[in-house]
């Protein structure tokens, strides 16, 4: 983990910080708790990381190079999130512990301020929300994203968001901002709208509608938003029906780009996921079993076949074609392109569901 271990802290019984001397923080994590019914049951542990830019290593089979992450766990809680194994790095669990327990870089906005002045500080596109979601509820408590997007504003540094988050809203006026200095692309992540069982899967997350709602808001604005159609799940969300009524919820959000991407379970994932799968949908675990018994990816060709069903539907539904009402941000023609997302392998989006 770039910049920041945990190696040595431990939290008491008592929820404070029993942390030595660490050499690898600035100063001691802070740990809090707050009253107020959001964040019931919520610790945050506030650290000084020592770094912010991550260079992402080279073996990695992602579309983006660097990132910065803010935050460590997520209280949206997504009972698939391929992050939860990085929680136990810090000596907690991949489970609950994940969902409850986050680590907040306060110092990121400071620390990114310094990292981008610096002369060897290329200007590369930065990718935020590909670890974590960095408008998760605690953003609405620490803010530490406006101070993020003012940096990289200032150093017109392209950047990306990948959220499932409403609060990103928030700091429209500032993305509009970024984006008549920059490259400056957003996507929401919305596997499926079926209302049961987003509140059992993603618990912590706005409704999948309301993702939709943040997809159409942000094209209006000129900063554009595609969807992540992440994850499917196969025996749950991948009926002809449901990818049709997920298709166009998404084309009527007006999504630049819609890329579909199946279900995939790394360690941490895979057994939070299945014990709540063996509890609701007992009947679904033989498949699930052989499904990914052998990796933590669908079979290629069940992948192939429902990825193709949704790239039919998106055609037929027009998502990507330009729209009427499009406001083409004419700012961002002299500036350096990016890939576009929808051009990215969904095996390499994968990685970010
Ligand atoms: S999938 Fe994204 S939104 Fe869901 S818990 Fe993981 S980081 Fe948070």
């Amino acid at each position: 983990m770039a910049g920041m271990r945990w190696d040595s802290m431990r939290v008491s019984p008592e929820g404070e910080s029993t942390t030595p001397d660490d050499a690898l923080f600035a100063q001691p994590p802070v740990v809090r708790t707050f009253d107020s019914p959001q964040f019931a049951g919520m610790t945050f542990y506030e650290v000084h990381a020592k770094s912010i830019l991550n260079r992402v290593p080279a073996v990695s089979r992602v579309p983006f190079e660097w990132t910065i992450n803010p935050y460590r766990g997520c209280s949206h809680a997504c009972r698939y999130c391929f992050a939860r194994n990085t929680h136990t790095y810090l000596d907690l669990g991949a489970g609950l512990d994940f969902d409850t327990k986050v680590v907040v870089k306060i110092n990121a906005p400071d620390l990114l301020r310094r990292e981008l002045a610096r002369a060897s500080w290329q200007g590369q596109p930065v990718a935020m929300g590909t670890n974590v979601d960095c408008y998760q509820r605690a953003e609405g408590r620490y803010r530490l994203m406006p101070g993020i997007i003012r940096a990289l504003t200032k150093h017109a540094n392209p950047f990306s968001i990948l959220t499932k988050g409403s609060l990103i809203l928030r700091d429209l006026e500032l993305l509009v901002a970024a984006a008549r200095v920059t490259d400056v692309s957003t996507a929401v992540s919305v596997g499926f709208v079926d209302q049961p069982l987003w509140r059992q899967v993603e618990p912590g997350t706005p409704n999948p509608l309301k993702r939709l709602e943040v997809c159409r808001t942000l094209n209006n604005a000129g900063v554009r938003c595609g969807v992540l159609m992440a994850p499917i799940l196969p025996g749950l969300t991948d009926s002809p029906v449901q990818l049709a009524a997920t298709v166009e919820a998404i084309a009527a959000a007006g999504a630049t780009y819609v890329t579909p991407i199946v279900l995939h379970l790394r360690p941490g994932a895979r057994e939070w996921f299945m014990s709540w799968l063996s509890a609701t949908h007992p009947e679904l675990m033989p498949r699930y079993r052989q499904m990914y018994a052998k990796s933590s990816y669908a079979p290629k060709t069940y992948q192939d076949d429902v990825c193709a069903q949704v790239r039919e539907l998106a055609k037929a539904a027009g998502i990507g074609k330009p729209r009427t009402t499009d406001r083409t941000p004419a700012h961002n023609s002299g500036h350096r392109k990016l890939t576009p997302q929808a051009a990215v392998e969904p095996q390499q989006l994968s990685l970010l569901a």
